[in-house]
């Protein structure tokens, strides 16, 4: 189990962020340590550190919590906070050479490399950066906080590494295969109930998704068989083939047919995963809904997506969320909003009005000669800010004023009366 240092602990309606830590150097094995914390899935949103594998060893009846990690984005960099774009880029290139899983095979570098990924792809961007600074993690994290962390591009690296030319997947594609690959990112769709959206809450789920296989660690290979180099093409993977055409002969690369572009020969494929080192396999993860959550917003969960080839390291499970309207209210980000009759002559005199919110009835004062069509506002009883249960939106009332379709003799006459009197 791997979890970050310093994970803070939050109940699913309670809130409370901490000053960032002032380090978080890949740790790990503390939250392992921290009692019930230690069967607890972990539930990011877009920005979590470290890998969500503690999941593994939550059974069906783990009592779950939310952990969220408060990460130091400038110190998984190595930077100030007052560092400029360029000492911020420099900085990353830096790392990133160091910890590319094409350059460092190594299972810690690899979760290094995906932490100051993270960190660049907050910091590179100017208004990511800002709301980070001002708000932490919470800042950068749902309401459409980070649309392009999927689509973080390593082209910009790997040209770094190696010169440029062909680009990723171009003809130099081959120096990918080198390292393990990254498993595949599943997307989950939840629906939530309106008020699980605002005040937070667990949600059980059932994925399938592709496991790295147990008799072969992944490496597809069958336990005590041996591996040895393609002797067709000495462990290049390719050969080169002579063509005849009529613009005279042509030397071509070609993919090695014997090792199927590998460069090795398996003596004894795996029998249980059929030498692919993956296995489809079903389970059950509890799903921390942090409160404040709107439709749209993605959860991701680390290292809940397919297990890469080869033994690579699994991608991630994105839980897309979409919320279930309420017939009562409606809901614009923080603010709520109803409508409510009121009899003209409540209109005219002001009265106190019975309002049901998201938490309970609020008597609210209406004033004497209340207009039709008038909003009025009731602080603190909107939904809470995205992990924040103590910063509350407003709820709006607009007043629709009731004029009676029709009335009593008597009433009639007192009506007349009064129009004599205006
Ligand atoms: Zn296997
Ligand atoms: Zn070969």
């Amino acid at each position: 189990m791997r979890l970050f240092a310093l994970a803070l602990l939050l109940s699913p309606t309670g809130a409370a962020f901490l000053p960032p830590p002032a380090h978080l150097g890949g740790g790990r094995g503390v939250a392992a340590a921290a009692g019930p914390a230690a069967r607890t899935q972990a539930v990011f949103m877009h920005l979590g550190g470290g890998r969500g594998t503690a999941a593994a060893a939550a059974g069906p009846a783990a009592r779950t919590r939310a952990v969220f990690m408060e990460a130091d984005y400038y110190a998984r960099l190595g930077v100030q906070r007052s560092a400029s774009d360029k000492e911020i880029k420099n900085a990353y290139r830096k790392q990133a050479r160091q910890y590319h899983p094409d350059v460092n095979p190594s299972e810690d570098a690899k979760e290094k490399f995906q932490t100051i990924n993270e960190a660049y792809a907050v910091l590179s961007d100017e208004s990511m950066r800002a709301r980070y600074d001002q708000f932490g993690e919470a800042g950068v994290k749902g309401a459409g906080g980070a649309p392009n962390m999927q689509d973080f591009d390593l082209g910009d690296i790997f040209e770094s590494f190696f010169g440029g030319g062909g680009g990723v997947g171009g003809p130099g594609g081959a120096r990918r295969r080198s390292g393990p690959m990254q498993g595949d990112d599943l997307r989950f769709d939840l629906e939530l109930d309106f008020q699980t959206a605002l005040f937070g809450g667990e949600k059980r789920i059932r994925i399938t998704h592709l496991e790295n296989c147990g008799t072969c660690s992944g490496s597809g290979v069958a336990p005590g068989a041996s591996v040895n180099t393609c002797s067709d093409c000495g462990g290049r993977g390719s050969t080169v083939q002579v063509v005849n055409t009529i613009m005279g002969r042509l030397q071509q690369q070609v993919r090695c047919p014997t090792c199927g572009g590998t460069g090795t020969v398996v003596e004894k494929y795996c029998g249980d995963c059929d030498g692919r080192g993956v296995q489809k396999r079903s389970k059950q993860l509890t799903i921390s809904i942090p409160p404040g959550v709107e439709d749209g917003n993605r959860l991701r969960v680390r290292g809940e997506g397919d297990a890469g080839p080869k033994g690579g390291p699994s991608g991630d499970l994105y839980v897309f969320l979409s919320i279930k309207a309420d017939p009562r209210f409606r809901r614009e980000g923080m603010d709520i909003y109803t409508e409510m009759s009121v009899s003209y002559l409540d209109a005219i005199l002001g009265s106190t009005l019975r309002v049901p919110t998201v938490d309970a009835t609020v008597d609210l004062k209406m004033p004497a000669g209340t207009q039709p069509g008038t909003t009025l506002r009731i602080e603190g009883k909107g939904a809470p800010k995205l992990n924040n249960v103590n910063m509350r939106g407003s709820h709006y009332v607009k007043v629709k004023v009731e004029i009676p379709k029709s009335i009593s003799g008597e009433e009639q006459k007192l009506i007349e009366q009064l129009q004599k009197l205006r």
